[in-house]
């Protein structure tokens, strides 16, 4: 079976650190809509975004949770842009053994932004609209993507070409077919 093209919707949070402040409402905003009761609390270490800030050289860089690693990386790297010096780990989104961020404080689980998934739905994600300096923008957008057929798609079209022309048809045309197709 062809791959096929379909459109997927990707959902990201642009960054804009010449914006940022380091007020950190972000993280407070973010840390109370994922509480137990959700609003009950807010504690920034239990935050997805966290906000790297360094007043004095006037470096504020906020930076999503991603995927959970269970290994430290190898390499670790200081950044210098537009003179500003970034250090290790600074643009890391990974939860990782050999920090605090990203860790829920009490049971170490990691934590990872899911863009505040929540019921009723949020449309645009807390962080977004509580960064009153709009150094985050919330874009969606559409991409065309190239999808193998899961196996579970291609045993739902042969049940259903097999309810109209009966199994034995069907098996008949698929020795047919991979008969032709080894030749
Ligand atoms: S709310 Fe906006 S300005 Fe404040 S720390 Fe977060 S990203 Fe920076
Ligand atoms: S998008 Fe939602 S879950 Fe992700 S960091 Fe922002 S407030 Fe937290």
């Amino acid at each position: 079976m062809k791959s096929e093209k379909r459109k997927k919707v990707v959902k990201t949070i642009r960054i804009d650190v010449d914006k940022c402040n380091g007020c950190r409402a972000c993280e407070v905003i973010c840390s109370a809509l994922h509480a137990k009761p959700k609003y009950s609390s807010n504690n920034p270490a239990r935050s997805r975004i966290r906000v790297t800030r360094d007043p004095l050289s006037n470096l504020y860089l906020p930076v999503y949770a991603g995927d959970y690693t269970a290994a430290e990386c190898a390499g670790r790297d200081r950044y210098v842009i537009d003179g500003k010096e970034y250090g290790e780990c600074a643009f890391c989104r990974a939860s990782c053994p050999s920090r605090e961020a990203f860790k829920e404080p009490d049971s170490d689980l990691p934590l990872k932004c899911d863009l505040c998934e929540s019921d009723p739905t949020i449309e645009v994600p807390m962080c977004v609209q509580w960064c009153l300096a709009e150094a985050l923008t919330f874009e969606v957008r559409e991409e065309e993507v190239e999808e193998e057929p899961k196996p579970e798609d291609v045993d739902a079209g042969l049940t259903a070409l097999a309810d109209r022309h009966g199994w034995d048809k069907v098996a008949d045309a698929l020795r047919r077919l991979a008969k032709d197709g080894g030749s």
